[in-house]
Order: C-alpha cells, then structure tokens, then sequence
C-alpha cells in the first residue's frame, strides 16, 4: 500500500472555505490510488487564542490543564475536515494524538514521542478510509493529554510517516517552500528546489518558521522525504532530502534571523571546575534549551558566563539561576532581550575557506556590531542588536546572492 502522509498548517484550515478546499486536495490525493493520512493543525490563530485565555486566567497556568486546553484546538479541525470530506462522499475518520495511537513522555508543554501503535491506523486505511489526525498532542503513559512545543503539528506528520514507512511527507502551508531568505521582507528572497536534512534543521533552529525543528531532525532519523509546498496551489515547493543525492551543495542555502531569543549573562562566576556543570546543569534539569555560550575571563579567578536562549525561557532561566548557591553568581544576573541572531546556512560552506569572514565584512560595512559568534560545520551565527536584525539580513542576502542562485 502506498501511503502518503500530509499535514495542514493553521492557515490552510483557518475558515470553513479553507477546510472543504483542504478536503478537496485530500480526495484528490486518495483517488490517486493512494492511502492517506492527514494530520491538521488548530484553525489560524486558535491557539494563540487558547494561550492568551489561560495567561487571562493565571500567569503560570498547571502544565497538564495547559495541555488539556491547547489540544482542544485541533481536536476541532479533525472533526471538521472529516466532515467536510464526508460531504464529498468519502470516507474519513478522525483521530486525536491518543486515538491515533502517539504515546509521548510527560514534559507538558514540551513532550517527545516516544513510540507509536499503529494498528488503528493501518485497520483504517485498509478499509479504504481516510485518516485524519489531531496534530501537536499525544497522551502520556498515565494517560494524560501532552503537546509537542509551538509548530508541533510538523513533528506529528514527520513521526507518523516514520512509523506508517510512507512514501512521503507532505508539508502544505501558506508559502511556496523554503527560501533563502524571509520573503516577506527580502524581495529578492528565491525559493529553494531542494535543501538536505541539515541545512533545514540549522534554518529551522534559527528561526525560519516552515518546519518545527523537532520534525526535520525526524526526518533525517528515519529518512523521510519532505515535500514542504503551498496548500493553496498546486505548485512543486521545496524538497528535504538526504545531502548525497542533492545536485549541488551551495555556499549558503539561507539566511535566517530569530529576534526570539535573550541573552542571560551570570556574573562574577568563581574560575574553578564544576561551576559550569552545575550552571547548565540547573538548566537542563529545568529543560531549558542553551544555545550560544561564551565565557570571558576577566578579574583574578572570576569569570562572567553569557549564554541566548528563548526569550519564552528567560524568566524562568533566571528563577532557576537564583536558586544556585549565592557564590556562584556573586556579581548577579542580567537579561538582554534586546538581540537578535542572524545566521547564515549552506552545507558547501565546509570546504570554503572565508565564508565566516565575508559574513562578518557584510556586517561590519552595514554597520552593525557582533555581541556574540557560533558556528557549526554548515553555520555561522552572529548575535547583534534585535533593531539591525533586517538591516542585517539584507545586507548578507546581498553579499551571498551569487551563492545563492
Ligand atoms: N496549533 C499548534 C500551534 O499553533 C501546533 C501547530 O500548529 O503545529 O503551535
Ligand atoms: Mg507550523
């Protein structure tokens, strides 16, 4: 059986219209001899929506009701494109995350899938229905409802595909593909073809908003093909495949920008092992993610420790941070959420020496100052001030545009 898994973003099912239209292409697919499961996301801007009532309620709303609540939201768009596709005469069930047979870990909020029972599933497809399941949620093993993090959805089509060996996974929402750049605000930004596992979750990571980062590294797991494309034509998007089989590695792929994101410094940190173990070890225990860290010594034996993470994560980081013996930050904690990371991607960057300086050229001619640098194999990023963020990525689109192409 040839199956093929697709998934819905927000905006492809955020009215009536956008959801028979939806179950349109859905039908299409299936009369294509194909069996088809669809996971969906909650309608546009629902759960922004349900955040913002919880947050009206209480400022740190109990992780498991949060949960409870956010799943709601695609619970409401499985029914409706079921029944949308029922009205062109098909046949669909829908599924929530634990219907559907996702059993995750217990981190509300944040959970990782764990396994996947695909029985339901499969008895369903081999009675020629189509399935549709609630993106974003899955249930713990004392079976309460979790979700995946903000953009889950994409994780959830990447798991089932994965799980259900489809042939494909296919990404629609509101923009044709992966860019180079912001299309919104680059006008020269041009889609890209095919892009390899890496460079995706490097621009995912950094900000660049089609895939949930969590789904590409899926993907590259258990080598599953993205086709990331646009649910309102029929236009071939953007392909994310194994690197070996790309045609060409270019220099940059993409050039992303993630104004999210704070940096934390800890003051007057004593110059001894086992301070930074400890330091994020805290913040691993509380999962926050750490990503750029710099440590400077500066006076005899003391040494400041700066790291970035998300801005989401900066109250509780230094709630975290206070509860350390007072030794260990005697200088205090000081957030910056006034930054930005602006990065540059492209998996030929490996065996092309002076890329991370033309980088640094481009922004030192905009006149922009670097906070902080990292690089990977593939990656440069710099931090700067979250108000060049544009300026910045203008200029670097401009410096590497013959790459680009
Ligand atoms: N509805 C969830 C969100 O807005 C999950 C998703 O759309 O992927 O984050
Ligand atoms: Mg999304």
């Amino acid at each position: 059986m040839r199956i093929i898994v697709q998934k819905y973003g927000g905006s492809s099912v955020a009215t009536v219209k956008r959801i028979q239209r939806v179950a349109k292409r859905i039908v299409e697919l299936k009369d294509q001899n194909t069996a088809v499961v669809v996971v969906v996301s909650a309608m546009g801007k629902t759960t922004d929506k349900l955040v913002a009532k919880a947050h009206s309620i209480t400022e740190q709303p109990k992780v498991r009701e949060y949960d409870m609540l956010l799943a709601t939201g695609e619970q409401v768009s499985i029914a409706l494109v079921t029944m949308a596709i029922d009205a062109l005469g098909c046949e669909a069930v829908s599924l929530t995350g634990a219907q559907a047979g996702i059993i995750t870990d217990n981190v509300h909020g944040k959970a990782t899938i764990s396994e996947i029972h695909t029985e339901r599933i499969m008895k369903l497809l081999n009675e020629g229905k189509i399935v549709i399941v609630a993106g974003f949620q899955g249930v713990n093993l004392e079976d309460d409802i979790t979700t995946l993090g903000r953009g889950g959805s994409d994780t959830t089509a990447v798991a089932l595909a994965a799980a259900l060996k489809a042939e494909l996974c296919e990404i629609l929402t509101d923009v044709d593909g992966v860019y180079s750049a912001d299309p919104n605000k680059i006008d020269s930004a041009r889609k890209l073809d095919e892009i390899s596992y890496d460079e995706m979750l490097e621009l995912a990571s950094l900000g660049a908003k089609v895939l949930h980062p969590r789904s590409v590294e899926l993907a590259k797991e258990y080598g599953v093909d993205l086709h990331v494309r646009s649910s309102f034509n029929m236009r071939e998007g953007t392909i994310v495949k194994e690197e070996e089989t790309l045609e060409k590695k270019r220099i940059v792929s993409g050039i992303a920008s993630d104004p999210k994101i704070a940096k934390v410094s800890v003051l007057g940190v004593p110059d001894r092992p086992g301070i930074a173990a400890t330091i994020f070890g805290a913040l691993a225990e509380a999962h926050i993610n750490v990503d750029i860290i710099v440590q400077n010594v500066n006076r005899e034996g003391i040494n400041d420790i700066s790291f970035t993470i998300s801005r989401d994560d900066a109250d509780h980081a230094v709630a975290t941070l206070k509860k350390l013996p007072q030794d260990m930050c005697a200088g205090g904690v000081v957030v910056d959420d006034k930054i930005a990371k602006v990065s540059i991607v492209g998996a030929g960057m490996i065996s092309r020496p002076g890329v991370a300086a033309g980088m640094f050229r481009a922004l030192a001619d905009e006149g922009i100052n670097i906070d902080m640098i990292s690089t990977s194999e593939i990656r440069v990023s710099c931090i700067i001030a979250r108000n060049r963020a544009d300026d910045a990525v203008s200029a670097l689109h401009r410096a590497f545009e013959s790459d680009l192409a």
